[in-house]
């Protein structure tokens, strides 16, 4: 194995990936992969935890090439980065379970990441399933299969690195150093607000611009971009703060001087809500011509994202089964197991031996 840190991270295969995933995570991935070994995996799993019907598994086949082509376009080097399904990776059932033990309930029932993802799922108290209380142990078996350094995560899953980073001291406090303990970097905007001024931009509430979206899409939704809802009129001083059209200029307008300019302007009120939009259009264009070109010369290799996967789960599969032989061993279990099929063995050969004479 080589001397190189690793990193690790994942998306859910629930739709797009869109600008909230790139500056809460891609970002830092893209930053990072020259530093760090990457695994990048679709986590078709936890999908499961609040969309078991077979008509969000039977969508997969869209969305996983979904995931893999965001990370693509985005600016993942797959000559870098090992990408792959999470569910194809057996180990990490195995390690789900182990870590089970190693967390408490009332701590993992205490997170409001997982109070906001049966809300957004529409799932009320009385219906939460076991494994979306469990998430972030499943978590945990993630990023400790590869035995990762470092998480690039946006804001909502830094509560649940902190459950990994638990789990792994635990493991190693009972059994021996089996693990590095993790740390979560989060993104520049650690949650992007979406177009509609709600607090997370995401797949589920159509409040998402997509790293796919053409130039016409991208200036549509910026034109029905929630703005300070108190300036009825150009000329009235305006809220840049919380503002989502400024947060978006600030994101991704990497001309400083015409934001601060606009910001000045917006706050006398000398400016109207549609140059502050075309200019946000244009910027916002402009960042995603190269992704979305990126993409198109990815999609026009019919198979590559499946060879990548391919390729990808077998490689972890092996690293994954390591690290499980070390639990294995460091926890004693695999001792108790050698020791039973020795013993069983020695058993066969006496009495082979016996029925010979
Ligand atoms: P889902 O609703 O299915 O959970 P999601 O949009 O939250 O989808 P995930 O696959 O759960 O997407 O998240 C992928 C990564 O992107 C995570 O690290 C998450 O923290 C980050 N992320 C998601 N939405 C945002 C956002 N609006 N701003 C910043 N980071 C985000
Ligand atoms: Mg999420």
């Amino acid at each position: 194995m080589s001397e190189q840190k690793r990193l690790l991270t994942g998306d859910r295969p629930t739709g797009k990936m869109h600008v909230g995933h790139y500056v809460g995570s891609l970002q830092n991935r893209i930053r990072l992969q020259n530093k760090y070994e990457c695994y990048i995996f679709i986590a078709d799993l936890h999908m499961l935890t609040t969309k078991p019907q077979k008509e969000h598994i039977d969508a997969l086949r869209e969305n996983v090439r979904e995931v893999v082509l965001g990370n693509l376009s985005a600016g993942i080097d797959p000559e870098r980065t090992t990408l792959y399904l999470q569910s194809a990776i057996r180990p990490v059932y195995e390690m789900n379970l182990i870590f089970e033990m190693l967390v408490s309930l009332p701590r993992l029932s205490r997170l409001p990441s997982v109070k906001d993802m049966a809300q957004a799922a529409q799932i009320d108290d009385e219906a939460v399933p076991f494994g979306l209380i469990g998430y972030p142990v499943l978590q945990a078996a993630d990023i400790l299969m590869p035995r990762a350094h470092i998480v690039p995560v946006g804001q909502d899953n830094k509560a649940h690195v902190e459950i990994t980073r638990e789990i792994a001291r635990r493991f190693n406090r009972y059994y021996g150093e089996v693990f590095p303990i993790p740390e979560a970097v989060i993104g520049d905007v650690p949650t992007l607000v979406g177009t509609d001024g709600d607090a997370k931009m995401s797949k589920s509430r159509e409040n998402a611009i997509y790293l796919n979206d053409d130039a016409k899409t991208v200036e549509k939704k910026v034109r029905g971009m929630f703005t300070d809802p108190n300036r009825i009129r150009a000329d009235i001083p305006g809220r840049v703060e919380g503002n989502p059209v400024f947060i978006y200029h600030d994101a991704f307008n990497p001309n400083r001087e015409e934001v601060e300019d606009l910001k000045r302007r917006y706050r006398e009120g000398k400016v109207g809500d549609v140059e502050v939009k075309q200019k946000l259009t244009v910027a916002l264009n402009n960042f995603l011509d190269p992704i979305r070109e990126r993409r198109q010369r990815y999609e026009e290799d019919k198979g590559y994202v499946e060879h990548l996967l391919y390729e990808g789960s077998r490689k972890m599969t092996i690293f994954a089964e390591e690290t499980v032989s070390q639990m294995r061993k460091a926890m004693g279990l695999a001792g108790i197991w050698n020791r039973i099929s020795r013993r069983a063995r020695d058993r066969e050969k006496r009495l082979a031996r016996q029925n010979e004479a």
